[in-house]
């Protein structure tokens, strides 16, 4: 039997979002997640490509539906692409359609405003965010929004707490990357690395304490002219965490949200279970490496293999080791599980560039569970398996 799965297109703004709607029952995603626990290699992530795939598979003949589970509420999933440059998944469950398409609009409108606002690329009429304080906060104290205000208060702390392996002022480095990297990807055959006296010349105006922050009058001001803001390890996973906080405001529950790898549940699905999410295999393009139990916690991954262009017969990705000013080499991917995803946004990148037992003490004093995969394919866990599990 093949299962009957509605497919909407839907355009939900003025601004050209496409967004994917694919509804199923919420028995048929019983079915696939039996039991929603992660026992055995059978159980599909709830979130990501392959579970939008796996719904459309035939029916198992031992699978049965509970008929009382039929009525109860619908699973939504719907695929939106608003801000940071990267597609946002979404899974919940709703009693009709509209409440979904409501719900879909605000995350849609709030995920635009904190992408404008967190943003180091463009700047925005009406609007003082990170492109505009690495213009003009050399200059004079800047005043910014609470928003943005909090997340560099959070930044500091985060850098401060890992010594500096997550820099939220390490932007004149990481563009000498960025602009090796896009060039590099147009260009495969002209292909470069950023110069090492450009890199060292850069690394002088990466102090955090140039950074001055006035909480009484919420300013941001550079002691340094040419340091700059690059908030792009911890905007998401801290949008994310504001979004969750809106959305709880406004009585939603049973959603589990993915900006670009950055996932958080908000309350269990509509059975009381625990959302199970899966972490993408380093070594392949579609595999699953580890399976976590997620209610409302976050989930965040760091990897190489999602970010990077190829100089010669290497490989070279987007998060830079501050201790050598090139690509982190201890990890292909670490995933941190952690209440609020701001912090885990950060823990991911800072575990990044530290040494496992370096970073161990800092998953240990945020209670954070960590899962770090190596080169040769091993992998070395802090309390990741309390609630998930390897499943490579
Ligand atoms: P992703 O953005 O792919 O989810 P991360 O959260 O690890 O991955 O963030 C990587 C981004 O953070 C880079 O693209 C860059 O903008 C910035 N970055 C790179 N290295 C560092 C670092 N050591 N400290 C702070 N930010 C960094
Ligand atoms: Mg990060």
């Amino acid at each position: 039997m093949v299962l009957k799965v509605r497919v909407n297109l839907v355009n939900i703004s003025n601004k050209n979002i496409y967004v994917r709607l694919l509804l199923v029952s919420v028995a048929l995603s019983c079915i696939l997640l039996p039991g929603c626990s992660y026992q055995g290699k059978t159980t599909a992530p709830v979130i990501g490509k392959e579970a939008l795939e796996s719904v459309t598979k035939e029916k198992s003949p031992s699978s049965k539906i509970d008929e009382k589970e039929i009525a109860k509420a619908e699973r939504f999933e719907a695929e939106i692409f608003a801000g940071f440059d990267t597609v946002t998944r979404i899974v919940a469950y709703e009693e009709k359609q509209a409440s979904f398409d409501e719900t879909l609009a605000f995350i849609s409108e709030r995920l635009e405003y904190y992408h404008k606002l967190f943003t180091s690329f463009e700047e925005f009429p009406d609007l003082t965010n990170v492109s505009t304080l690495n213009r003009l906060a050399s200059g004079k104290p800047i005043k910014v929004e609470p928003d943005l205000f909090n997340l560099l208060l959070l930044s500091v702390q985060m850098s401060e707490d890992s010594g500096g392996a997550f820099n939220p002022v390490f932007g004149s480095v990481t563009s000498l990357w960025k602009e090796a990297t896009a060039y590099s990807l147009e260009y495969p055959e002209k292909a470069f690395l950023p110069e090492k006296e450009k890199l060292l010349q850069a690394q002088t105006h990466t102090q955090l304490s140039n950074l001055i922050l006035d909480q009484e009058n919420q300013t941001v001001y550079f002691l340094d002219p040419e340091m700059k803001l690059d908030l792009g390890a911890i905007a998401k996973g801290y949008a994310l965490e504001c979004l969750i906080e809106e959305m709880k405001l406004r009585g939603v529950d049973h959603y589990l949200i993915s900006i670009g790898g950055n996932v958080k549940a908000l309350g269990p699905k509509e059975d009381g279970k625990a959302w199970v999410v899966g972490i993408q295999d380093p070594f392949s393009t579609s595999g699953i490496y580890a399976i976590q139990d997620v209610v409302d916690l976050s989930l965040v991954t760091s990897g190489v293999y999602e970010r990077f262009y190829q100089y010669g017969e290497e490989r070279f990705h987007h998060i830079i080791d501050p201790a050598t000013l090139y690509p982190s080499e201890y990890y292909v991917s670490v995933s941190i599980v952690h209440e609020d995803s701001g912090i885990a946004d950060a823990l991911s990148t800072a575990l990044f560039n530290l040494p496992l037992e370096e970073g161990r003490k800092l998953a240990e004093k945020y209670s954070a569970k960590v899962l770090w995969v190596f080169e040769d394919k091993s992998y070395e866990e802090y309390n990741f398996t309390d609630t998930g599990k390897v499943v490579k």
